[in-house]
């Protein structure tokens, strides 16, 4: 597929569009037929090694993390990202009784498509006997996503985006967690990396950091970070996970869907793209960390969420919706 010369919205939703894909292939790694190559490595995988290769990645990040002992509530949509994070954490961690794994599904009210995904991570859940916490916007907020777009001219992604931080926040601090783990993989991280170069806002691109600890805040982590979304789906697979194969209705709006687009072409062509942008990050964030120190925060007056002036971004936004 290299040398693809344009993606289509229509791709958008569909990871494995634009990457190589080789089944006539041997793994590099032990001589099965391979499942997955790998352009950014040179390498073809078999299922068993690209489990592997995503287990290996997803623990190194984590030992960047430095988790102690305590809760990791686990941000499960029930799409194949979360559900696939929230396997290779219980995978990772259960055997340590001194880590315990909860997982939050937030149901934002989006007809036709929010039920599977709900379903699906009921069903992994309880698969995996992990606890899990289902919350909707429309107890929590009074309405669903989709009333809220019938009521608002926003971007239907920037209102769900904000409320639904809000919302895991709250709901991870109230069961104790330490840490919120997000399914976000290498394809979401390159894309908003460069979104905010886009915007030219280093200051909210500094602020991404993992690193950063604040109050009110539990601290999220991401250990997907460095896997591509291609192989994540790979790896739902391959370790028989259900995906709903339906996208969000709404996605088509989001800002980014130019820069996922551009940016998987310009993968196509030179792969490794993905990998550069997060190198850069990283470097960055170092050089820059304490030119853009976090802002200091306080409680919302009105829900109690950090916020920088007293009024969080959610009740903002539900105020004007
Ligand atoms: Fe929310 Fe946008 Fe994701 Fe849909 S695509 S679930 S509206 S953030």
């Amino acid at each position: 597929m290299r040398g693809t010369s344009s993606i289509t919205k229509t791709q958008f939703n569909r990871p494995t569009e634009g990457i190589e894909i080789a089944t006539n292939h041997p793994c590099t790694r032990c001589g099965n037929p391979a499942v997955i190559f790998q352009p950014y490595s040179g390498m073809h995988l078999c299922k068993q090694h690209l489990i592997d290769d995503i287990t290996r990645k997803a623990k190194r990040d984590l030992r960047k993390y430095n988790i102690q002992p305590g809760t990791i509530a686990v941000a499960l949509s029930g799409g194949k990202d979360s559900s696939a994070l929230l396997h290779l954490l219980h995978k990772i961690l259960a055997p340590s009784r001194k880590i315990k794994i909860v997982a939050i599904t937030i149901d934002e009210g989006i007809s036709g498509y929010r039920a599977k995904t709900v379903e699906n991570a009921s069903n992994l859940a309880s698969n995996l006997e992990i606890p899990h916490t289902i919350i909707t916007f429309e107890d929590a907020f009074g309405r669903t996503l989709d009333d809220l777009m019938e009521e608002s001219d926003r971007p239907p992604c920037s209102v769900c985006g904000v409320l639904r931080k809000n919302l895991l926040n709250r709901t991870a601090k109230e069961l104790g967690a330490t840490h919120l783990a997000i399914g976000h993989n290498l394809d979401d991280e390159a894309q908003t990396i460069l979104a905010n170069h886009l915007r030219g806002d280093i200051r909210r691109l500094v602020r991404l950091s993992h690193a950063r600890v604040q109050p009110g805040l539990v601290p999220r982590i991401k250990p997907l970070r460095h896997v591509p979304e291609s192989e994540v789906l790979a790896y739902a697979s391959a370790v028989g996970l259900q995906v709903c194969p339906k996208a969000c209705p709404y996605v088509d709006a989001a800002y980014r869907l130019g820069i996922r687009i551009f940016l998987r072409e310009f993968e196509d062509h030179h792969p490794g793209t993905r990998h550069g942008i997060m190198r850069g990050f990283d470097r960055m964030v170092g050089a820059l960390g304490d030119a853009y120190p976090p802002a200091s925060l306080v409680p919302c007056q009105v829900c109690g969420e950090p916020c920088t002036d007293g009024l969080c971004q959610a009740c903002k936004m539900l105020g004007k919706c």
